[in-house]
């Protein structure tokens, strides 16, 4: 058994971090960075490692992408773990709390940033490995949908993605981490999207095609020169990542989703070891 205090303490500890430490990859790319306010964009991260503030006023909403092993077992259903670990943390530290409890009519903040979004995929084995993204309101926004002819070119492709970069990337605080969702059902390609923006940046596509086509991209999306915050210096987006699934023969779904320059992201393995004591 995984034990319920277990997930939870190490949780709050990688929620805490990945709002308030500014992630390796991230740091690599901002230091070479000299362009407009790289002086504050620098020292933001030294404020916030010293203190254990927030690297952004907007803490996120949080996304969980489980990978549960079959012979695992919880004391608790997971969502109900997870969304415990991301009240304490937020409410503990002060984090802005930014999840309203209904979307149209009385929008009312819930004071926790409950609930988390929690995806779970069953697969084998005796690990439990957890994914997150922070994910800021300003990024979302510009997450995309498209239902295209499945005669669509990989060129047309490619042109669109670049199109929604060039026309709405500024907004989300670029450089950007772009996660694309091919095939599938719709809501198949937008959750391959998002799980897209939880992989390093060096991480390619297993296959060539499509590790081919996330390098292209990022090429693309460079030369359109965003830079950071959108002031015209610097890199555009970090990395591009495809992730793809059978599809339909009448339909090609191409999902866009976003992170924006902070790429606020962690994930943690867990073993069952077979023990019920703890
Ligand atoms: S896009 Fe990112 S850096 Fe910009 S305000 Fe939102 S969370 Fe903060």
């Amino acid at each position: 058994m995984i034990k319920t205090t277990v997930v939870e303490r190490v949780l709050r500890k990688e929620l805490i971090k990945a709002n308030t430490v500014i992630n390796d990859e991230v740091f690599d790319y901002l230091k070479r960075y000299n362009g407009p306010f790289c002086s504050a964009l620098k020292e933001n991260v030294v404020v916030s490692k010293q203190n254990l503030i927030p690297l952004c006023q907007d803490t996120g909403m949080l996304e969980f992408f489980v990978f549960l092993g079959h012979k695992v077992v919880l004391e608790e259903p997971v969502e109900t773990i997870l969304t415990r670990a991301v009240k304490e943390t937020y409410v503990a530290n002060c984090f802005r709390t930014s999840v309203v409890d209904d979307p149209i009519f009385q929008r009312k903040n819930t004071l926790d940033n409950t609930p988390a979004v929690v995806h779970v995929f069953h697969t084998q084995g005796n690990q439990m490995t957890v994914k997150f993204l922070v994910k800021g309101g300003g990024s979302e926004n510009l997450t995309r949908l498209f239902m295209l002819s499945p005669t669509a070119t990989v060129q047309e492709i490619s042109d669109l993605v670049v199109e929604v970069v060039s026309a709405e990337g500024r907004k989300a605080c670029p450089p950007l981490n772009v996660g694309i969702g091919l095939g599938g059902t719709a809501d198949k390609a937008l959750l391959l999207s998002r799980l897209a923006l939880t992989k390093s940046f060096n991480e390619r596509n297993s296959r060539h095609c499509y590790a081919h086509l996330e390098v292209e991209l990022l090429r693309r999306i460079n030369e359109l020169h965003l830079g950071y915050q959108g002031l015209g210096c610097g890199l555009s987006a970090y990395s591009v990542h495809i992730e793809f699934f059978p599809t339909h023969i009448a339909t090609l779904p191409v999902a866009i989703s976003f992170d924006c320059y902070l790429s606020r992201r962690g994930v943690v393995e867990f073993v069952d070891n077979g023990s019920y004591d703890g």
